[in-house]
């Protein structure tokens, strides 16, 4: 090679080398894979939901299937679950339902309540608390084992206990607890949407949990219709708690008219079993509850828990 190509090329050379070494040194280093940034938590939900309407038309004339009220509440989850999207709720709800026979009553409960609870942003999910058999009806024990139930599923901070066969009149009237027992009815339409007695404490109530735990939960004892919300009420007065009700007609409420139901008569014992209320609720309640849950299926809007609670004792 003549003396000038040679030095070309070295120069040549050299300057690759160069070139590479700077290009080494300026690549920026290999990234690492960057993880997507994460979404900021939602905040809390405002304390007034933006989405109430307030008074709403309560009407029974017409059956919804259960079909139809899943297409009109896509966002309930099954075990009829929901929980808002925008925002964290501050309290967890299990609304419990103590049932039997009454599919008709369910899906009227269940066409109004969902969309009602999903516009006050509740976090919540429902339980319909099935007596197994043909025994007498025992409202506050099935009530009993839907606390206890809903505890084993998931870490509510309240609990709402509702017939099925009341619905509220305006969804301003929250399905939530306060500091005190709440009892949501302030008027009922087959009373000429008043109450029967100031202590009336049946139908929609509301505790969290230390306010339960505080008074045993509900009696075990009463078979048959009546007696034992007012035993209730009055576990609430002997621990020093009081009962606190939404304002006038955000409390009303419409009830279906039915006739009671064959095997819940009149419980002939209330009046001997109201005179040792004070007695009985430290051995009676949540500290001695016997039951035997059957089965429990998620329903695509409700979770089904079927219970044999027993007979009552021989007279
Ligand atoms: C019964 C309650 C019942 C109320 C309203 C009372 O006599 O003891 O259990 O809720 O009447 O019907």
């Amino acid at each position: 090679m003549p003396r000038f190509k040679q030095t070309m090329f070295k120069l040549l050379l050299l300057l690759g080398c160069v070139l590479s070494v700077i290009s080494l040194q300026a690549a920026p280093p290999a990234a690492p894979p960057t993880p997507a940034a994460a979404a900021p938590p939602p905040p809390p939900c405002p304390d007034i939901s933006p989405l109430h309407v307030g008074p709403l038309k309560v009407e029974f004339g017409s059956r919804v299937s259960l079909d139809q009220i899943l297409k009109q509440n896509p966002n309930i989850e099954r075990g009829g679950r929901h929980r808002p999207r925008d925002c964290v709720a501050s309290q967890k709800v299990a609304v419990i339902i103590p049932f039997r026979d009454r599919e008709e009553h369910l899906e009227v409960w269940l066409h109004y309540l969902h969309p009602i609870l999903q516009r006050q942003q509740n976090d919540y999910r429902v339980y319909v608390v099935h007596q197994h058999g043909d025994g007498t009806f025992n409202r506050a024990k099935l009530m009993n084992v839907g606390y206890l139930e809903a505890q084993d599923d998931d870490d509510y901070d309240c609990f709402v206990f509702s017939d099925v066969d009341l619905i509220p009149m305006d969804d301003r009237n929250i399905y939530g607890c306060s500091s005190q027992p709440r009892h949501l009815i302030a008027g009922l339409e087959k009373w000429n949407f008043g109450l029967l007695y100031h202590t009336y404490y049946g139908g929609v109530i509301a505790l969290n949990k230390e306010q339960f735990l505080k008074i045993n939960g509900f009696p075990n004892n009463y078979w048959g219709w009546g007696g034992e919300d007012d035993d209730i009420y009055r576990r609430i007065v002997y621990t020093g708690m009081s009962v606190s009700r939404p304002d006038g007609k955000v409390g009303h409420y419409r009830n279906i008219h039915h006739e009671r139901d064959k095997l819940n008569q009149a419980n002939p014992k209330i009046r001997e079993l109201l005179r040792g209320a004070r007695r009985n609720m430290a051995m009676d309640g949540l500290n001695h509850l016997s039951y035997k849950v059957l089965r429990t299926t998620r329903e695509p809007l409700y979770t089904n828990v079927t219970v044999d609670i027993g007979n009552p004792p021989p007279p």
